[in-house]
């Protein structure tokens, strides 16, 4: 059966046009097809876009980050390839879970990294050098910067997860300092639930004109 697509519309976003490994995971993780913000977003960063994503809670933000930056990460890379801040260690924990799951079947995974724990531990397994992608929240990834533990010079995507939750946390700083180790040119997708005006002051500053929007409600 033909499909016809009118002019200026692109084709829907299916997770059968990702690398096959990709699909394996997502396979074996039960993601039969992307949620609205995933099938949004994937096809728009895969582009080069800078996003802003406003979503709430459950909406499956982690994999509408997680693919596209997957997508563009070889395993036989070496360094830091992707940076993600979130404002819990429970959500870098989760986040970084679930990137090592979708990117098992390609070679790629994701080390959170948090306060409260021993920094030493953490510097070790960063300098093996075998995580593409670093989840973590900002104080400590700030901390093993400024150490010399953590280098973000080769850093092609910055993620800012729940960034308003980031903002009430006071990282403000942090962020921005985070930011400032990454070279300028790099993907930066943000995420909120809320766009207070200190959130578009953020978008304002870091994301490339010309960033991407997508705003979508609370059902999967
Ligand atoms: P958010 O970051 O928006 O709060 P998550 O990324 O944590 O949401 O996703 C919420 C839940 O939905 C998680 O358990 C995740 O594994 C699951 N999920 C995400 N995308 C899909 C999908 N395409 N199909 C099935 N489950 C999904
Ligand atoms: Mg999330």
């Amino acid at each position: 059966m033909a499909i016809f697509i009118k002019k200026g519309e692109k084709m829907e976003f299916t997770f059968n046009q990702l690398d096959l490994k990709v699909q394996k995971s997502l396979e074996e993780m039960g993601f039969e097809s992307p949620t609205p913000i995933q099938k949004e977003a994937i096809p728009l960063a895969l582009e080069g876009y800078d996003i802003v994503g406003q979503a709430q809670t459950g909406t499956g933000k982690t994999a509408a980050f997680g693919i596209p930056i997957i997508e563009n990460i070889n395993s036989r890379e070496r360094g830091v390839k992707a940076i993600v801040l979130t404002p819990t260690r429970e959500l870098a924990i989760q986040v970084a879970h679930e990137l090592s799951l979708i990117g098992k079947n390609k070679g790629v995974s994701a080390y959170p990294i948090y306060g409260g724990v021993s920094i030493e531990r953490q510097a070790n397994i960063l300098k093996r050098g075998r995580n593409q992608i670093v989840v973590g929240t900002p104080g400590r990834v700030k901390d093993l910067i400024s150490r010399g533990l953590l280098k973000l010079d080769r850093v092609r995507f910055a993620v800012l997860d729940e960034a308003d939750q980031m903002l009430d946390m006071g990282f403000i700083e942090d962020i921005e300092e985070i930011l400032s180790k990454t070279p300028r040119e790099k993907q930066t997708l943000l995420f909120s639930a809320t766009m207070p005006y200190e959130i578009r002051k953020l978008i304002d500053n870091y994301l490339k004109s010309g960033y991407k929007t997508i705003k979508v409600g609370k059902n999967l």
